[in-house]
């Protein structure tokens, strides 16, 4: 059996520790839900602070120039790059996740258009604002949207197949796909990948020149650390750099906006993705955000989170099997290394909702997804190596099994529903 001592060892072993002080976390409370808003940065306050009252209140326009705003998407989009296995001038910070996947769809379809190909594949079990997104895309412009369990891939991938849209990191369950193979198969069957990495910029290591992919956008808000509604990113592979359409055709990702000429020309790369001024307050707070994943760099980098966040969700996962049986927990996230995320996500058939209150209410801060006909509802664990232990880890499931075993999760109190879960 695992330990309290055992944990404490791990966390005096660990040698991202000091990463932690880079951030604001709230005495009291474990935070187990940084895939869905990341923590506040230290430097954060203070910068946001700087450009309002200097940058804005003080340089006023001549900011765009002397504070460096104009450049700032793709600034930032180099510091993005770092992290999901881009080059410098492949990404831009701009937009929210929404609002890019439209824009990185549409382009993929249009290189498309003309031929047989008139399908896009998603999974039913994508993030509803993806499918969305493609529902409607697919009804204007005559494509059709096809879902599919992640088990039929890749034989759903043939020739009538247009683009496969797919989220890295699955909300819900945590699991991963192999970028690199999926990529490969749908090459091989002449379709463009279009991939979410909302749940793994960040989080773990993403080699997009190296799987090839064709598109890829992602959030800057759960493990970038940027705030609530931070800019998201775009992403776009070097080989259509120069080719592809943009269909918010704004004049920020004109090739010379200040030209103010009556005709659009598209910018080169990745910047045609700009559609309109950006918000400069809040990419100021996605760089803190950016700069508390890029620290763990000397320490070695992704790879090293990585391995700190396989170790945090292996023992969540034992601790919870080892101290929680009996109580209707299942786990739902994969086992498997290669095919995981960092979340751990447990399902139950009663009180999966009421349960997370509980925890709530304890300083334990989770959150609860709805199940569906395949799965019941779904508990879900985010496991940020940046800023939690071990000794989290353990304090964690040790009020996990004190809710269960309480009964407290059965106060009405925690049964009731809050608009946002
Ligand atoms: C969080 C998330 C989003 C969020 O989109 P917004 O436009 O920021 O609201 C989109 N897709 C996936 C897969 C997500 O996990």
């Amino acid at each position: 059996m695992t330990t309290l001592d055992d944990c404490r060892a791990l966390d005096a072993q660990d040698p991202l520790r000091a990463l932690r002080d880079q951030f604001m976390l709230p005495e009291g409370v474990i935070y187990l839900d940084g895939n869905s808003l990341g923590v506040l940065p230290k430097a954060a306050p203070a910068r946001i602070a700087e450009v309002v009252a200097k940058e804005w209140g003080e340089g006023l326009i001549r900011s765009w120039n002397t504070a460096g705003w104009f450049d700032l998407p793709q600034r930032l989009g180099d510091k993005v790059a770092r992290l999901v296995g881009a080059a410098p001038g492949e990404v831009v910070c701009t937009d929210s996740t929404s609002i890019n996947l439209y824009k990185v769809l549409f382009s993929a379809l249009s290189q498309q258009a003309g031929t047989d190909r008139k399908l896009v594949i998603s999974e039913r079990s994508n993030f509803p604002t993806d499918l969305y997104i493609a529902e409607s895309m697919c009804r204007e412009r005559g494509f059709t949207l096809k879902l599919i369990d992640a088990s039929e891939l890749p034989a759903v991938l043939t020739d009538e197949v247009a683009v496969l849209m797919l989220t890295h990191v699955n909300y819900r369950t945590g699991a991963m796909h192999d970028m690199k193979a999926i990529t490969a198969a749908a090459h091989a069957a002449g379709v463009i990948t279009v991939w979410d990495l909302a749940h793994s910029a960040g989080a773990v290591p993403v080699a997009l020149n190296e799987s090839k992919a064709d598109y890829a956008i992602g959030c800057g808000y759960k493990y970038l650390n940027g705030g609530p509604g931070a800019p998201a990113f775009a992403w776009i592979h070097a080989r259509h750099a120069d080719k592809f359409v943009q269909p918010l055709s704004g004049w920020w990702g004109h090739a010379a906006p200040f030209e103010f000429t009556p005709h659009y020309r598209p910018a080169s790369g990745v910047a045609r993705y700009l559609c309109g001024t950006q918000p400069i307050v809040a990419l100021a707070g996605l760089e803190c955000g950016l700069d508390t994943v890029l620290a763990a760099e000397p320490h070695g980098g992704m790879a090293a989170l990585r391995t700190k966040s396989l170790a945090l969700t292996d023992l969540f996962i034992r601790l919870v099997e080892e101290r929680c049986a009996g109580h209707g927990l299942s786990l739902v996230t994969p086992r498997a290394h290669a095919g995981r995320g960092s979340q751990v996500c447990l399902s139950r058939e009663e009180g999966a909702y009421a349960i997370v209150q509980a925890l709530i209410a304890r300083g334990v801060i989770g959150d609860y997804r709805a199940g569906d006909d395949q799965m019941p509802d779904i508990l879900r664990f985010g496991l940020t190596p940046l800023y939690l232990g071990f000794e989290d880890v353990w304090n964690s499931v040790e009020h996990l099994l004190q809710v269960l075993e309480s009964h407290e999760w059965q106060r009405p109190e925690f049964n009731a529903k809050n608009a946002v879960t």
